[in-house]
């Protein structure tokens, strides 16, 4: 049988160096609750990244765990692992191949049907049915088909299908265009809902729907609260 993870992530006493002499996490602890939204931010360099890399086991630390609902990232398989724990980057990387081969990256079982459910949700399906071919438009290796916020909405519908209980997104910086801002902003919303999400927030408009902001400076936590709070 396969094994439900509820999405509850620890960071135990986490150290952190990717040099020897340089610590980028020092005595890490951070405990995300199930179905919690956290906004990451700070300033370039504060570690939010290597944050991020560390629960999708990227890099594993040198002292204390990363841990799912108390386990061990260490210790669960890489396919649950896989299945549990979701990354989405920056870039939204597109493979050369059509749309729906793009969303179904990671899901190669998924029907036609699931694609586009998946698409619909995070409000990509009616961009998709513009475009000349359809879900079976060829992307080119660079998505230049496709504009910055097209691109984040199809990242969203392949994370969707993944339907991970943790969903770790780096969001992209590119800036959008008013109506393109609102697009991402409800698929992001419908994309977050059951599941955990730690979201290196970019935009302000994240940090408003997150339940909870983490400020991140030298790999430490120096603000911890709601959106209203701070
Ligand atoms: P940004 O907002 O610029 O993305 P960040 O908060 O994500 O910054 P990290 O990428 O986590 O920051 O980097 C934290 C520190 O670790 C920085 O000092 C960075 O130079 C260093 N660092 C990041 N990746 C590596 C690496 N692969 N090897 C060595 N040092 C690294
Ligand atoms: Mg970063």
């Amino acid at each position: 049988d396969l094994w439900e993870a509820k999405g509850a992530v620890r960071f135990d006493g986490v150290e952190f160096a990717y040099k020897k002499d340089r610590v980028i996490l020092p005595e890490f602890d951070l405990d995300i609750p199930s179905g919690q939204t956290i906004a990451l931010v700070g300033s370039t360099g504060a570690g939010k990244s290597t944050l991020a890399k560390l629960v999708s086991r990227f890099y594993d630390p040198s002292q204390g765990a990363v841990t799912l609902d108390g386990i061990d990232l260490r210790q669960l398989h890489p396919k649950d692992l896989r299945r549990a724990i979701v990354m989405v980057t920056q870039e939204a990387y597109l493979f050369s191949g059509t749309v729906a081969e793009n969303i179904a990256l990671g899901n190669p079982d998924a029907s036609r049907e699931e694609i586009v459910a998946a698409a619909k949700a995070v409000g990509a399906h009616e961009f998709i049915e513009s475009l000349p071919g359809g879900y079976d438009t060829d992307v080119n290796k660079r998505g230049g088909r496709v504009s910055a916020g097209q691109r984040q909405l199809l990242s969203f519908a392949r994370a969707f299908l993944a339907d991970p209980v943790v969903l770790i997104l780096d969001e992209a910086t590119a800036s959008l265009d008013i109506p393109s801002e609102r697009l991402v902003q409800e698929g992001l919303t419908t994309l977050l809902a059951d599941r955990t999400a730690i979201i290196i927030a970019h935009r302000l408009s994240t940090v408003a729907i997150a339940d909870r902001v983490l400020v991140m400076e030298h790999g430490i936590i120096v603000e911890d609260g709601t959106p209203r709070d701070l």
